[in-house]
């Protein structure tokens, strides 16, 4: 390492350097959990986009490995006590068991959220991968660390939502505090990223900034004019938009407000929520999004040269999801994959085309030039009140919102917005189906012969060119 790693948050590789020491968080169990029929959540994309990352032999260019996974008490840091001590120990077959029963409604278990085979470990690795991501940047052992199986943003302290039930992304911010003054968290899932902007929505320690569906739409928070409060008032952006966002309306609003938020928060660490619900053709979204028009977000943000965490969240149809993970760690490791997908073990997934890139729907975008000038221009404004720079201290405990317990029967007749009807969607009758391979070999292997056997002697260098700076 040279002696510039040494000087602020800039990266050793320097701000010209193309370059970035790539860590990447794969659990090779993840694509056998499933969380039921008909259920759109399906970790398999997670192995799919795996799969195509090592037949580009992206795997080559960065370091991987298997997640420890998070035990309790490293979840307890964020989590109550008897909301861990629930998941930990519920099953679907102790469900409906007294001692479980009264706790469904409480936590928020069972239409969005079920209860599944192995909940616990599938939360575990999840949390492990955005913990371990966190403590590589910490120690300066990379410049970008990965983990799509992270990026669960809706889960809240007691309460699963939204497909989510441990919030790892707020575990992997804790982590970086620990080191890092301010952490910019950043969040272009079609949902808004609630549970992240709950737990540090009174600290200037972490910005976060969401970009979202707003109106009519799960989770129902996530205003432009909610911005924080007490020491966090200006540290929460929300940028709500319509249907049929556009790659050229997304970085239009996208790359100056960030820019902004670069120049005047000039956070320590930065983590970016790649959800990819956000692109065309999205199971539950409904905006417009190109591979290359997502990507370009993270594109932006590593030329910044500051630590960067990168992780998955929301995405529902299960090829794009892949294509677009796959094509994010490429941008990561600094490489232009070839359109043209090698084969790999979902191949049939991907027909027609068999292409990297998909191509936007011909729907209508409503969001109107002038909506979205004045989005840019409201919150450019609220930006230019942020002091520069805070000084913040370095606190021992963590700056977690305490949000009052409610009480149990309030909780109860609370009205619950749902991410999704309930309804088995129309979804290509191979996507339904209980993973393939279900063995879950919880054995630790070693990390470079895993899930590659046979793929990596084959795969061709020659499919993929450096990408230019
Ligand atoms: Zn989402």
């Amino acid at each position: 390492m040279d002696s510039s790693a040494l000087g602020g948050v800039s990266l050793p590789s320097g701000p010209d350097a193309k370059k970035r020491r790539v860590t990447y968080f794969y659990e090779p169990t993840i694509g056998d959990y499933y969380y039921g029929q008909g259920h759109p959540m399906k970790p398999h994309r997670i192995r799919m986009a795996h799969n195509l990352i090592v037949h580009y032999a992206l795997h080559r260019r960065m370091e991987i490995n298997r997640p420890f996974p998070a035990g309790p008490d490293d979840i307890r840091r964020f989590h109550s006590d008897d909301y861990v001590d629930f998941l930990a120990s519920v099953t679907p077959d102790t469900l409906h068991d007294h001692t479980h029963a009264r706790h469904l409604k409480r936590f928020n278990v069972g239409e969005d959220c079920p209860v599944f085979d192995g909940i616990f470990g599938f939360c575990q690795a999840s949390a492990g991968g955005s913990i371990g991501a966190a403590v590589k940047l910490n120690r300066k052992d990379a410049d970008i660390a990965i983990n799509w199986a992270g990026g669960l943003h809706h889960a809240k302290k007691s309460e699963a939502s939204g497909f989510c039930y441990v919030n790892d992304i707020v575990l992997g911010i804790l982590e970086l505090l620990k080191v890092h003054r301010r952490v910019l968290y950043i969040d272009i899932d079609i949902h808004h990223g609630d549970g992240v902007e709950e737990a540090f929505f009174t600290t200037d320690r972490v910005m976060t900034v969401s970009f979202h569906k707003f109106g009519d739409f799960f989770p129902g928070t996530g205003h432009i004019k909610d911005i924080g409060v007490g020491q966090g008032k200006y540290y929460a952006l929300n940028v709500p938009l319509n249907d049929g966002m556009d790659d050229e309306s997304f970085r239009g609003l996208f790359r100056p407000i960030i820019q902004k938020v670069m120049e005047s928060y000039q956070p320590d660490a930065v983590v970016l929520q790649c959800g990819a619900d956000s692109l065309a053709g999205d199971r539950l979204g409904c905006f417009n999004l190109s591979v290359k028009g997502h990507a370009d977000c993270l594109h932006f943000l590593r030329s910044f040269n500051v630590p960067l965490m990168v992780l998955g969240g929301g995405g529902y149809t299960m090829r794009n999801v892949a294509r677009c993970w796959c094509y994010e760690t490429a941008v990561a490791v600094g490489v232009e994959p070839d359109n043209k997908l090698p084969y790999n073990e979902y191949y049939e997934y991907f027909g027609p085309d068999y292409t990297l890139h998909i191509e936007p729907s011909p729907i209508e975008n409503q969001n109107s030039s002038k909506d979205l000038e004045k989005i840019r221009t409201m919150l450019l404004e609220q930006l230019s009140r942020l002091p520069h720079a805070p000084s913040v201290q370095f606190q021992t405990t963590p700056p977690i919102t305490q949000v009052p317990e409610e009480a149990e029967e309030d909780m109860d007749r609370r009205p619950k917005r749902r991410i999704w009807d309930g309804e088995d969607y129309e979804s290509d009758a191979d996507e339904d189906e209980k993973p393939r391979h279900r063995s879950l070999n919880t054995g630790g292997q070693p990390m470079a012969n895993f899930d590659m056997r046979g793929i990596t002697d084959k795969v061709k260098e020659e499919n993929m060119t450096d990408a230019h700076p």
